[in-house]
């Protein structure tokens, strides 16, 4: 019988030989009953870096010391703000700087990239987007359908797992792009499926959109800091995210989206404008007629929420200190680990219940998170969890998602959650 000493043992190890296991350290583990609970929903909320309150606490100051003045006079300018953070933004989703800014929030950043990148024309109208979207994703399509004067079930097709599967083969995806052919307008599809955890080849997908004639989009909420992203590379269209799931930004902090360079002069692409996307020497001049920023900039509509930035500034210099190489190496480690783990449990308990991963084994398809089907258990197994202070994630009627964060989780997390499983089927 596995027991949860062997479990420990092993942890112990992995963790002396992790070069980021002192990043732990750097931010606030929320406690149950005393101790550090097992926080696996960093794919939800990331936690909190401790530097995030000093930084925010800087701004406040400078409001109290600049008032006004601090738009040009405070120690980070709020004029220019989004500018610091660029740079280390790019390198994570993998653009250039003129690619992406970090603003407003990934529902509204994706309706103003889909004001701009769905232009049905004729026939060319097919929106082609996973089945069981995220549900912001779906209302956010749907929407823009109707704002079209479609009704959303004339255009908008969704691709899904074939019958008894729980992931989408990838030449599926392909095959439908190329029968949709010219009718396909878009393709907008979650790089990593908030439910399964599949990480989707998206080089291949876009590459198979150009093809047809189509623009490829991606939301990215799963993918950003968690996977190698390559949008410039892969010549992605357009792509937004959220900056509080893996990024650590703060509850409902501030987002980002990317453009790819070559639409950046493109002034005749419809948009929504606002006075921040419009050409920063002459924004202060309030003169009629809108001038787009080159490059993503140019989607910016208002000043920026500093406060929010802040917390994002804090999040992002711990990400561009340790690069997402090394992380995406200890990720495929602790993710691994988690893995061994639940299957080894799920071998020895077969008789009381079975654990099945949905999420790809290989990880090339996937990035931290498992999603779990719990065969012969409800709800009863999953509260049994948390009462020993493991934080994950429960999905009727049986699926656990559980993601371990290379920055701040450890191999002695996914060792006592093993232990927690163990008691919570006993
Ligand atoms: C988390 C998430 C959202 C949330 O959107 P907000 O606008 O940040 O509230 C949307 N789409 C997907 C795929 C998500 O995972």
């Amino acid at each position: 019988m596995i027991t949860a000493k062997s479990f420990v043992e092993r942890a112990e190890t992995l963790d002396q030989n992790d070069p980021l296991a002192s990043y732990r350290e750097r931010f606030y583990i929320p406690q149950h009953q005393g101790s550090d609970s097992i926080y696996f929903t960093g794919n939800s909320l990331g936690l909190q870096p401790k530097t995030t309150q000093n930084k925010i606490q800087e701004e406040l100051d400078d409001w109290a010391e600049f008032g006004v003045e601090g738009h040009f006079e405070s120690r980070r300018p709020w004029f220019s703000y989004h500018e610091q953070l660029t740079e280390m933004i790019a390198k994570i989703v993998g653009a250039k700087p003129i690619e992406t800014v970090v603003t407003h929030s990934l529902t509204t950043n994706l309706h103003l990239l889909m004001v701009s990148f769905y232009r049905p024309e004729g026939k060319r109208n097919k929106v082609l987007c996973e089945k069981k979207a995220f549900p912001s994703d779906q209302y956010a399509l749907e929407s823009q359908a109707k704002f079209h004067g479609f009704k959303p079930e004339d255009v908008i097709v969704e691709i899904g797992p074939r019958d008894g599967d729980h992931l989408i083969t990838e030449q599926d995806i392909i095959d439908k792009i190329n029968e949709l052919g010219d009718e396909l307008a878009m393709v907008m599809i979650g790089g990593v499926n908030y439910y399964s955890g599949q990480l989707f080849d998206m080089e291949s997908i876009t590459k198979a959109a150009h093809n047809v004639g189509s623009i490829a989009g991606f939301d990215l909420a799963h993918a950003a800091g968690n996977v190698k992203l390559k949008l410039n590379e892969w010549g992605v269209d357009f792509a937004a995210w959220c900056g509080y799931k893996y990024l650590n930004s703060s509850p409902g902090g501030v987002s980002g989206l990317f453009v790819h360079e070559r639409h950046a002069n493109n002034k005749n692409l419809p948009r929504f404008a606002g006075w921040w996307g419009h050409d920063k020497e002459t924004r202060f001049l309030m003169e009629p007629g809108f001038n787009p920023m080159p490059g993503a900039e140019g989607w910016q509509l208002s000043n920026a929420p500093v406060l929010g930035m802040a917390a994002h500034l804090a999040s992002l210099e711990i990400f561009d200190e340790v690069g997402m190489d090394k992380l995406i190496e200890k990720r495929n480690k602790l993710t691994g680990f988690l893995e061994e783990v639940i299957n080894e449990i799920s071998e020895d308990y077969k008789d009381k219940c079975t654990f099945e991963i949905i999420t790809p084994k290989s990880t090339e398809n996937r990035g931290a998170q498992l999603s779990i089907l719990a065969h012969g258990q409800g709800k009863q197994m999953f509260d049994k969890l948390t009462e020993q202070g493991v934080i994950a994630d429960w999905r009727e009627p049986n699926v656990i998602r559980i993601a371990p964060v290379p920055l701040y989780n450890s191999f002695n997390d996914v060792a006592r959650f093993g232990q927690c499983l163990i008691n919570a089927i006993q």
